[in-house]
């Protein structure tokens, strides 16, 4: 590596920020960090067989350039026979700072979204039962397929509505906002109290009951009402 010594260049090219698209404006989102809520709807929690359904929110990031389009083909991983998803709304972050009151904490908030928690669970069940990190099940190339961000000024603060995910057609998933154990408030301010949140941040807020097998082939359609949708579908396997 000598050609390092010598070079006044950097090494690898400064790397660029993923980005999302923003309803209605020709602007970008630039992605910085996702965060996503562990468990946040009750009927989830049982259906996963896990956890006390009275447990703070805990929290999982996925790298920022897992973010993926609405519209994208994604391959199916090669690292996995248990490929699911999970329909969740995604709040995207205008402001930063520490330890956000409740009742401060949605004016950080830039827009809302809706994604897909894209989930190796066969690595998840796995790295859980022997109490070692989640990584290999949810962290992982293309894993945070998101929609546009749909601005506060067009949508609100939504609290209720339905949430939803179709697989072919067929409705797989639904739930409402309103069942979340831990409201977008009540995220913010938890997760402030362990990391300092910046703009470009994006959360994830847990996922209701129905996750489910994806194959390759799939069209897979998610949407929050009032808020917006994505739409993906599963490629060929990763060679
Ligand atoms: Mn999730």
């Amino acid at each position: 590596m000598d050609s390092c010594l010598r070079s006044t260049d950097l090494p690898v090219p400064v790397l660029t920020a993923a980005t999302l698209p923003i309803a209605g404006l020709t602007v970008r989102f630039p992605v910085r960090r996702i965060y996503c809520v562990g468990r946040n709807y009750v009927e989830h929690i049982r259906e996963m067989k896990e956890g006390d359904e009275r447990d703070p929110p805990f929290f999982f990031q996925k790298p920022s350039d897992a973010v993926v389009e609405d519209g994208a083909t994604i391959a199916y991983p090669a690292d996995t026979d248990d490929f699911q998803f999970e329909i969740e709304l995604v709040v995207a972050l205008g402001a930063g700072g520490r330890n956000f009151s409740r009742g401060d904490a949605l004016e950080a908030v830039f827009g809302y979204a809706v994604g897909i928690d894209l989930t190796r669970r066969d690595h998840q069940r796995d790295m859980r039962s022997k109490m070692l990190p989640w990584e290999r099940g949810k962290s992982f190339d293309a894993s945070a397929p998101c929609g546009a961000i749909h601005c506060v000024s067009e949508v609100g603060h939504p609290s209720r509505g339905g949430i939803t995910l179709d697989v072919n057609g067929r409705e797989r998933q639904r739930g409402d906002l309103a069942q979340m154990i831990w409201n977008v408030p009540e995220i913010i301010a938890n997760l402030s109290a362990s990391y300092r949140l910046s703009p470009g941040d994006l959360i994830m807020t847990g996922t209701p009951a129905g996750v489910g097998q994806l194959s390759p082939g799939d069209h897979v359609s998610g949407a929050v009402e009032g808020v917006g949708g994505i739409a993906i579908t599963i490629g060929a396997r990763e060679a």
